[in-house]
């Protein structure tokens, strides 16, 4: 199936990024939302972006604009009828994703993909609720979109063989990689990564360490990029929570049991760089940890 019409839903900070690394490969996107003001910051931000991608050489500013001109906006989900793929990027919430497609799945033709960047939500049961599960998967990007290299690729129990083959083909097409995952709660990056950040939160919410020194101790110790609190105020602490509660919920251990002082954080509002504060504060001009 030849795919060159994407439409996506939502223009947060994932829906942003997909409409860009989407709309650079060639394809004609329109973007989602149900608040102007999302749209208008995504276009904003995907402008921003491109600027930094043209000023390191990786593309032209003929790209950038030939780019910008594929990425239309509207706040009408019927508009993304003439869709050949969907990918949903809204509130990580379940009964948020099931009315959309619920109000979409009117307008579509029945070739088009339906397909879902959630980060932990069960890809089958979202398939059963529209008139098209075997069109229906899981394309899971990583934050940030036009930065990460892999996608995770999730079949549902009804996913057919001609849907894998389109979006693994779509996926090639951004120059992206994909790892293929079976339909289990969080799927597998998530499943490995937010309990280790869960980890961290109950690490400082014994004081075993500070926001700083759980940070650094993973850095240096482990190597890793970012500390596991600087990457969950990248990810959001309202996302981190909600993977957690669906792991708690959909394998039923108490292993994977949210931190108390998670929660606390989400009921606070101060869910991380895009609230302007979270396990750091964002406002000044260096962050400086919460606790
Ligand atoms: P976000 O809060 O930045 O953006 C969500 C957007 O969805 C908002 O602009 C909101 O207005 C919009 N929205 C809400 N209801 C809508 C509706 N009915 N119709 C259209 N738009 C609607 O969230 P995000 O971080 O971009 O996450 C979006 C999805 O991507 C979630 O499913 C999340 O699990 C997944 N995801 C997130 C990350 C991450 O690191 N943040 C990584 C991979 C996947």
């Amino acid at each position: 199936m030849d795919i060159q019409r994407i439409g996506v839903i939502g223009a947060g900070q994932m829906g942003n990024g997909i409409a860009h690394v989407c709309a650079l490969a060639g394809y004609d996107v329109t973007l989602t939302d149900i608040s102007q003001e999302a749209l208008d910051r995504a276009i904003a931000t995907i402008g921003r972006n491109l600027d930094r991608q043209v000023s390191r050489d990786k593309i032209t500013e003929a790209e950038k604009t030939a780019t910008m001109g594929r990425i239309a906006t509207t706040l009408a989900l019927a508009d993304l009828g003439p869709s050949d793929l969907v990918i949903e990027s809204a509130t990580e919430r379940e009964t948020v994703k099931q009315a959309i497609f619920e109000d979409l799945v009117p307008h579509l033709a029945p070739h088009t993909i339906l397909t879902s960047n959630t980060s932990s939500i069960s890809i089958t049961r979202l398939a059963s609720g529209t008139d098209r599960p075997e069109k229906f998967m899981g394309f899971h990007f990583m934050n940030p979109v036009p930065v990460m290299q892999l996608v995770e690729l999730i079949r549902g129990i009804a996913t057919d063989a001609p849907t894998f083959d389109a979006c693994k083909a779509v996926v090639d097409r951004l120059g992206k990689t994909a790892a293929t995952s079976e339909d289990f709660p969080a799927f597998i990056v998530n499943r490995i990564l937010i309990p280790m950040i869960n980890e961290a939160v109950y690490t400082l919410y014994e004081g075993v360490g500070s926001v700083a020194s759980i940070d650094m101790a993973l850095k240096l110790g482990a190597n890793h990029p970012m500390g596991p609190l600087e990457l969950a105020d990248f990810i959001g602490l309202d996302t981190c929570l909600a993977i957690m509660n669906v792991l708690h919920d959909g394998l039923a251990d108490t292993k994977y049991r949210p931190c108390p002082l998670l929660t606390k954080y989400v009921e606070a509002g101060w869910l991380g760089r895009k609230t302007g504060r979270g396990f750091y504060d964002y406002r000044g001009e260096e962050p400086v940890p919460t606790r």
